[in-house]
């Protein structure tokens, strides 16, 4: 069947791009739980959210039953300034693998913010302006996610407000130039400028931040400020659904040349590279088209599919947000100092929780030496050199095409190449150096973190 001469890369034309985004709950039995009040427990409706988050944002969040939600017209324009990305056939690492594997990536890292965000970003800021208002409010760590919001705020001309985990702040200056560069305002967090800011300060004085925190100070500038909203880059249902693109994207390539992937692998942080990738594929899953193997690839030092917990959790560290059922390793978790590799969430979406939960996904945890061995053997014959976080998703697309070699399969393999690593030299000096090290928590040190969950 497959016969055609599949080209190194495959580009789509731009009148081949989706018009609409595919939402994957419409094809769930099992959907998503809903996001809760932590006071109360109850359910967060329309009403509730609408302190923090845009009106329309909020209806996409909340609805698991319409499976097509157009794109506007404006999103799709500012897509094709750096869409369709490519689908490449992977020759050369093939061959170097000397694998009978297939493998294919869908590479986002094509534009300036050097990562599939980008596709997100747009979508939360056109809502933002649609519905008037003056700015958003967001937090960011290694800074792709602020980067991508800064550029679609710039395009918009909406103002937008960073909160950058300080210890990222201080070591990737050029990142926050970037940001500034694209016009937003960058504060380190945690900050003295939000009262959950200076509580954290003051319970961990010289603390160097986390992502949970920063979640929290943006939460309550955005609530504090008139005609702004909070905005984030992962995790939420919506912001899966606008990522659905990669994989729309990549099935209407793929079914071009008649190519079925057996294995579909991404990296997950908050999931939603993972989730959008997946989306159609999933979506055939679900309603008994077709079987595929998913695969979410976590750090060994955060591993929340692995070894965390499916329960209500808060999404930030200052308990600030909504509780969201998920798997977690505890909203007090941070990952040791040591860890280098990104997808340093304590969550995971809750669609793919659920998903996970219900046997639809599986997960595997990798050491970040490791990530780092793939990523340099995939930047040395592919060219591109691939985001830590991205080289989590090389890592078990290697392994996967060596059991191939093993047993003498064909499957094709699909893997999604989020971003470029060009921000994270230090990471990669420190891999080259021989001075990165791996570390997995302990069982009692994630027991210590399952106690402190919320008790609904
Ligand atoms: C943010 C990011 C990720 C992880 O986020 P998800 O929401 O899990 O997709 C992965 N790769 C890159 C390059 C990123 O910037």
């Amino acid at each position: 069947m497959e016969n055609k001469n599949i080209p190194y890369k495959i580009y789509l034309s731009e009148d081949e791009m989706p018009k609409t985004w595919y939402n994957v709950r419409a094809d769930m039995s099992h959907k998503p739980a809903p996001l809760v009040n932590p006071g109360t427990g109850a359910p967060m409706g329309f009403e509730d959210l609408r302190p923090v988050f845009c009106d329309e944002l909020i209806r996409q969040e909340l609805d698991n039953d319409t499976r097509e939600i157009p794109i506007p017209q404006e999103i799709r324009n500012f897509y094709k300034m750096y869409r369709p990305s490519p689908l490449v056939r992977a020759y050369c690492l093939e061959e170097k693998l000397q694998t009978p594997a297939k493998i294919y990536y869908k590479f986002e890292g094509n534009n300036t913010s050097g990562s599939h965000k980008l596709n997100s970003a747009i979508a939360q800021a056109y809502y933002a302006k649609a519905q008037g208002l003056k700015g958003v409010t967001t937090e960011t760590g290694a800074g792709q996610w602020g980067t991508a919001l800064s550029m679609a705020c710039a395009y918009l001309n909406l103002d937008c407000q960073v909160y950058m985990v300080k210890v990222s702040y201080e070591q990737k200056p050029f990142r926050r130039e970037v940001m500034r560069t694209y016009g937003a305002s960058v504060t380190p967090s945690p900050s003295e400028l939000t009262s959950v800011g200076r509580a954290i300060l003051k319970e961990h004085p010289g603390t160097t931040g986390s992502l949970g925190c920063a979640i929290s100070e943006a939460v309550e500038a955005a609530a504090s400020q008139d005609g702004y909203r909070y905005v984030l880059g992962s995790v939420l249902n919506q912001v899966l659904l606008h990522q659905s693109v990669i994989g729309l994207e990549a099935k209407v390539a793929l079914d071009k040349y008649g190519v079925v992937p057996d294995i579909i692998i991404g990296c997950a942080g908050g999931g939603s590279n993972l989730g959008g990738l997946i989306s159609p594929f999933m979506g055939q899953q679900l309603r008994g088209e077709r079987n595929y193997r998913f695969i979410a690839v976590e750090p060994a030092s955060c591993p929340s599919f692995t070894r965390g917990k499916f329960a209500y959790d808060f999404c930030d560290t200052g308990k600030v947000c909504p509780l969201a059922k998920m798997y977690t390793l505890g909203s007090g978790f941070i990952p040791s100092a040591n860890h280098a590799g990104g997808l340093r969430y304590h969550g995971m979406s809750p669609v793919l929780s659920q998903l996970y939960h219900d046997g639809y996904l599986e997960a595997r945890a990798v050491e970040q030496t490791k990530v780092f061995e793939a990523a340099e053997q995939f930047a040395r014959v592919e060219g591109i050199l691939p985001a830590p976080e991205s080289s989590h998703a090389i890592r078990v697309a290697i392994d996967e095409a060596l059991k191939c070699k093993e047993t003498g399969e064909e499957k094709t393999i699909l893997f999604g190449l989020t971003g470029t690593g060009y921000f994270d030299m230090v990471a990669y000096e420190k891999f080259h150096n021989g001075e990165m090290t791996d570390y997995i928590p302990s069982d009692e040190e994630l027991a210590a973190s399952f106690a402190q969950l919320p008790q609904l």
